[in-house]
């Protein structure tokens, strides 16, 4: 990993006394170091990479306190790790995105959650639900209540999220269960300051290890210990938790004048609630309501007493819950059935059942809700006259934009090596007609957008190839699989090429290989060319794939667009029956930017000869038909209007974001396009024969010019 977290690593060191500033993940990570962990892991994932990528660059703090730090091949790894605090007084954590990492390791999280912890472990998930996010809509709510781990939901700012930290380890000790701490991306990157303490050295740790290992059969999860497990549970375990959540007020109330009307919240949804009492006129800017408000840090379990006293004396409360199904919702009903309390529960019914619940989403529905629910304390009629200004802005806004806003999703970036994969798929595409893509997760998942539209099935990370192995028997002619390098050090490597090896597929499988996990950041993962000194640098994808028994393999550099199509039609019409490995091998552009970037200005600073080299089209040649944006799709290769007033369409055009990465050149020559092409090299500080060609070349340039002149 190229990009350096020096500056997040010095706010870690920050000790009593000292007020740390900085962004709600980074808070998370400093407080893991308050609360004196021993061990630390976790799988790379937005919007929680942060937590490791900054430990992975505090090595020396991390010593200096004898902590253990495990980038983890997978979640199930990083959940596995948890272990660790089953049978000894050992404070851990691991973080991943959910819901994907959590069912990854769902199957360590059966496990752990039946033992049940003796040191405290807390696993930071990003829940990134949203209609930014990048996974399938669920939430972790489920797991939470399947497996009966406790669920911590902070308000989302910095000391709440720093106090749930430390709790969420003094929770999970006192009611021997693993806790999950769930940060929407709000929390994550919400900007804020808390009063620092200094870093806690564990007690047990790489500087002062344990000596004697212990067993206790209760502890290992084989029946009947399961049996006895499940019982302590839900007889010892939940009373503890509930317990504790109550007598350490984990989670808050906030009274407010209008007694007799509530609102329930997740702790993520406090801002976006009290944001929209503010517009409404309910609420100070502090945040100060007028309708009491009873925050859920915790939302998994629920304390009925707490809720039944919030409740009491109440004629209606809206429960803020987002996401689907209303588990805190259902949940609520049946607290006050039991209670015998008639307050009248909405949520659902203003609010939307499915899909995030932005400012916008929450203040039209406590709006809506407060003009049924009808206080006299509440004036309706401003209720109705922020509706209406909020319809009028969305309307003006539609005018303005003459329309609905274009959908904008995520694509490749330009120059990205994984994109001329694509361009060589689609050329064979119109030589024998289309064929099945099954997809796998990553950037190359973009494929399925336009311009490529590439890629029939994504069934989870790494595991484009077992679902891929129900499709290739159906199929005359050869299907291919795409698998990310991310994804087969994941589980591509077991669950797809182990198995397809194992049951003799015959199938097609494409890795691209980039070095990195990139759409989590760009994190290093075993087969990435630079290592650091903590790391092994010397796990190669050819050498595991032969370790298994691949045969055919053929790495291709991706750039070369018609060797890429070749080495596909020669996989496709082989003669050899087996699974056949092309390694699209080209590094991420993201990152080979990131890292030659500051080398170039070294370069140009010291006065060294640098040639960048760009590509353009020319005008005059261009036909205007646009299909090298078709087979290429780099943002960079866009329109422009032609200065020729007899080109009625547009031409083609390369904007300065060009990265030179010559896909657009290389597709035009593949595809047997125009040839409008062409590729400049820009020398900066250039040396005595550049200077002498350039001479030469304007001399002749000068000479042709005034013949054209006079002709025109
Ligand atoms: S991050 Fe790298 S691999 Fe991903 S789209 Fe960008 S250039 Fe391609
Ligand atoms: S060379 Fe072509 S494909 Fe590559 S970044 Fe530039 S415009 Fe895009």
């Amino acid at each position: 990993m190229e990009r350096s977290f020096t500056k997040e690593v010095e706010l870690l060191k920050l000790g009593a006394g000292q007020t740390f500033h900085g962004e709600g993940i980074l808070a998370v990570t400093k407080a893991l170091l308050q609360s004196g962990i021993s061990y630390v892991g976790g799988y790379q994932g937005a919007p929680v990479s942060h937590v490791m990528d900054v430990l992975n660059d505090a090595r020396d703090i991390m010593d200096e306190l004898g902590i253990h730090i495990e980038t983890n091949a997978s979640e199930a790894g990083a959940a596995a790790m948890l272990g660790a605090s089953i049978n000894y007084p050992l404070r851990g954590a691991v973080a991943w995105k959910s819901t994907v990492g959590t069912n990854v390791a769902s199957d360590a999280l059966s496990n752990l959650s039946s033992v049940g912890v003796r040191g405290g472990a807390l696993i930071v998930i990003g829940e990134d639900y949203g209609e930014g996010a990048s996974i399938i809509q669920e939430r972790s709510h489920a797991f939470a209540m399947k497996s009966q781990l406790w669920l911590l939901d902070p308000r989302p700012n910095l000391p709440t999220i720093v106090r749930m930290v430390e709790k969420g380890f003094e929770l999970s000790e006192a009611s021997n269960t693993p806790v999950m701490l769930e940060l929407r991306i709000r929390a994550c990157h919400v900007h804020g300051a808390f009063e620092a303490k200094d870093n806690r050295a564990p007690r047990f740790s790489r500087r002062n290890t344990i000596e004697n290992p212990e067993f206790d059969f209760a502890r290992v999860s084989l029946p009947p210990a399961t049996y006895a497990q499940e019982k302590h549970k839900v007889e010892v375990r939940w009373p503890a938790a509930v317990k504790f959540i109550r007598e350490n007020r984990l989670n808050e109330v906030f009274e407010g004048p209008i007694a007799e009307l509530g609102i329930i919240c997740q702790g993520g949804m406090y801002n976006v609630a009290v944001r929209a009492l503010q517009q409404l006129g309910l609420a100070d800017a502090f945040g100060i309501s007028k309708i009491p408000i009873y925050v859920l840090n915790v939302t998994y379990p629920l304390i009925p007493e707490e809720v039944a006293e919030f409740c009491a004396g109440k004629r209606a409360v809206l429960m803020v819950e987002e996401g689907q199904p209303a588990y805190l919702e259902d949940a609520l009903h049946a607290v006050l059935r039991r209670a015998d309390l008639q307050t009248k529960v909405h949520g659902k019914d203003f609010l939307p059942a499915a899909g995030e619940y932005t400012g916008e989403v929450v203040l039209t529905g406590v709006a809506k809700w407060l003009q049924t629910v009808a206080s006299p304390d509440v004036d309706s009629g401003s209720i109705h006259r922020v509706l209406v200004a909020l319809g009028a802005t969305k309307r003006r806004a539609a005018e303005l934009l003459g329309g609905a806003v274009p959908a904008r999703p995520p694509g490749f970036c330009i120059g990205c090596p994984e994109r001329p994969v694509f361009s060589a798929m689609k050329l064979i595409e119109r030589e024998s007609g289309a064929f099945h893509i099954s997809a796998d997760i990553g950037c190359h998942t973009f494929s399925t957008l336009p311009p490529f539209n590439i890629g029939n099935t994504v069934l989870g990370y790494g595991l484009g190839l077992a679902s891929n192995s129900g499709i290739a028997p159906m199929f005359g002619n050869r299907t291919v699989t795409i698998m990310g390098d991310g994804g087969f050090w994941h589980n591509g490597l077991t669950s797809g090429i182990a198995n397809a090896v194992f049951n003799k597929s015959d199938g097609i499988l494409v890795i691209m290989k980039n070095g990195y996990t990139s759409a989590t950041g760009t994190q290093n993962i075993p087969s990435s060319l630079h290592q650091t000194e903590w790391k092994s640098g010397d796990m190669s994808i050819e050498r595991a794939l032969k370790g298994i028994g691949v045969e055919w393999i053929k790495p291709v550099y991706t750039y070369r667009v018609s060797a890429m199509a070749k080495t596909l039609r020669e996989a496709m019409n082989s003669a050899y029956k087996g699974l056949k490995v092309i390694i699209a091998d080209a590094e991420c552009q993201l990152e080979r930017q990131r890292r030659i970037r500051p080398q170039i200005a070294a370069a140009l600073k010291a006065g060294k000869r640098v040639v960048r080299t760009r590509f353009g089209v020319d005008e005059d040649v261009c036909s205007g038909d646009h299909s090298c944006i078709r087979l290429s799709g780099c943002p960079s290769l866009t329109i422009k209007a032609a200065s020729d007033p007899l080109k009625v369409d547009p031409v083609a055009h390369v904007n300065n974001d060009c990265v030179g990465c010559g896909l657009c050149g290389e597709v035009a020559h593949a595809a047997i396009l125009c040839p409008s092409f062409f590729r400049a090299d820009i020398v900066q500080n250039p040396n005595a024969l550049d200077r002498l060609a350039a001479r030469l070349r304007n001399t002749l340039i000068g000479w042709l010019q005034p013949v054209e002149a006079g002709r025109s």
